[in-house]
């Protein structure tokens, strides 16, 4: 598994690219970012799947970009997510003057779901409030990418519309007890971090 991590000018979010297999690619949570793009244009890379944490504009800006370019590609998300990306209040783009109005997603996730990558490869998602309402855990191997539900040594906004301190609290407890010490972390802001080094503030 290789992992590239982009980091974007809008608020500084990450976009994962990851080779889960020789060739075979997936993207967590696309953002508008030219160096992305010219990144895949001259690898010559095609996307299998593109995952969304959340909905929330520095997430999610790249998605039309990347359907464009992969017609093929499906666009997974949770299902509040699925209804906030079209939506430029929800998906808070229209406060930060872009009215970004997304694609829809081709694949919705309502509760915990398996999704075959490939034979001996499974993708686990896990739909989570906290950070927001539409927010989504994705685990491969000992990878969990988390998005805005936390960051390391920083205290999780919650004060954003459908933010909620006791789902964030519930989604702690479930990355303690459901992963090892030694799962690593991928947040939408920031350096990666362990499972030992998880807090809640
Ligand atoms: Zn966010």
């Amino acid at each position: 598994m290789v992992i590239k991590k982009f980091v974007n000018d809008l608020f500084k979010s990450n976009t994962y690219l990851i080779e889960y297999y020789l060739n075979k690619f997936l993207v967590i949570d696309p953002c508008d970012n030219n160096i992305f793009y010219k990144y895949l244009l001259d690898n010559s890379i095609e996307l299998k799947y593109v995952f969304l944490t959340h909905e929330h504009i520095d997430h999610i800006s790249g998605t039309n970009y990347l359907k464009k370019n992969n017609p093929k590609v499906k666009i997974v998300c949770s299902e509040y997510c699925s209804k906030a990306i079209l939506d430029s209040k929800k998906n808070m783009s229209a406060f930060y003057n872009q009215n970004y109005v997304s694609v829809p997603a081709n694949y919705i996730v309502n509760d915990f779901h398996k999704l075959r990558l490939l034979n001996n490869l499974e993708l686990k998602l896990f739909p989570f409030g906290g950070h927001s309402l539409g927010g989504m855990f994705i685990n491969i191997a000992n990878l969990v990418f988390i998005g805005d539900q936390f960051i390391y040594n920083t205290k999780t906004v919650t004060k954003l519309p459908g933010g909620n301190i006791f789902e964030l609290q519930r989604s702690y407890e479930f990355l303690k007890y459901q992963f090892n010490d030694e799962t690593i972390l991928y947040p939408g802001h920031g350096n990666k971090f362990l499972n030992k080094d998880l807090k809640i503030w």
